[in-house]
């Protein structure tokens, strides 16, 4: 593979990143997952505007112009011939060489950009989406800023381990009874044609999938609830599904044990899947 460190494009065994950079020995840095479908890139702006969001809110420069970020995620996809998958993007703060809980001064310090792809075919017709995810609940202990896309994922992987350790396939996080979101998605429940996800905060992620898929509901004049909704009313209703850049809209059919309606992945979710493939594809630069 051919992967993106600082400017050189190089195989993946030259690419090298100081031992002292943060994003390594303190998990400072913010990334981007954008999908890949038919080799073209799904939402391209939307990660791009997070992306500049997440760098903002913890003082990073933005290293890169837009045109440029775009330029070199499709000189990627191309290089990799990536027909299906997506391209990995992380800035970390970088580093002057020394370990310190202080910033170091960004006039000097320049940001480390680390781009790569990775080939998944089968990304859009899924067996997965086709069984549909069983989870199970976690508490939710990540820190309060989880709108800001950091590279600090070790409660979400270990929350993925219990999943996989339960029989399962990913784990809800719940706060104060009330669910946040999925490990790497957010997550939604659907009663009759009513779609119900917890509104935007600083306690979840700001889903670029999220903001397309109710966006196309909307359109679609399906009904749209961004509200709290507990762990108990999730496994009480008709159907419940995540969105994630990586897997679109995947069905869940189990939580906690209990199976959601017949058990099998639900209409809303196979349609909301559907529409939000064959529209984002439209749309793919
Ligand atoms: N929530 C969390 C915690 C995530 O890690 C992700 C994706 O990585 C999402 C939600 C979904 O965001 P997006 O649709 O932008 O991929």
């Amino acid at each position: 593979r051919t992967v993106y460190v600082n400017g050189d494009y190089l195989p993946e065994t030259e690419a090298r990143v100081s031992i002292f950079d943060r994003g390594f020995l303190m998990a400072d840095g913010v990334y981007e997952v954008t999908s890949v479908l038919g080799a073209k890139l799904i939402d391209f702006d939307g990660h791009a505007v997070r992306l500049a969001r997440s760098l903002s809110e913890l003082d990073m420069k933005q290293p890169m112009s837009k045109e440029e970020l775009l330029e070199v995620h499709r000189e990627l996809v191309k290089r990799n011939e990536i027909d299906e998958g997506l391209v990995y993007l992380q800035i970390t703060r970088g580093s002057d060489g020394d370990r310190d809980f202080v910033f170091p001064d960004p006039e000097t310090t320049e940001p480390t950009v680390v781009m790569f792809t990775q080939s998944k075919p089968g990304l859009a017709d899924s067996p997965a989406a086709r069984k549909g995810a069983k989870v199970i609940s976690i508490e939710d202990i990540r820190w309060g800023r989880r709108d800001i896309k950091t590279v600090q994922l070790l409660y979400p992987s270990m929350g993925k381990m219990m999943a996989k350790k339960a029989g399962c396939d990913d784990a809800w996080m719940v706060e104060d009874g009330f669910v946040t979101e999925g490990t790497s998605n957010n997550a939604y429940i659907v009663k009759g044609n009513k779609i119900i996800t917890r509104a935007l905060s600083n306690d979840i992620l700001h889903g670029i999938t999220r903001a397309a898929v109710l966006r196309l509901a909307r359109e679609a004049q399906m009904q749209v609830e961004e509200r709290n909704f507990t762990i108990e009313e999730a496994k009480e209703a008709d159907e419940a599904f995540t969105t994630s850049a990586s897997a679109f809209v995947m069905p869940v059919v189990e939580i906690d044990g209990v199976a959601l309606g017949d058990g099998t992945p639900g209409k809303v979710a196979k349609r909301m899947r559907e529409i939000y493939i064959e529209e984002m594809r439209k749309a793919a630069v």
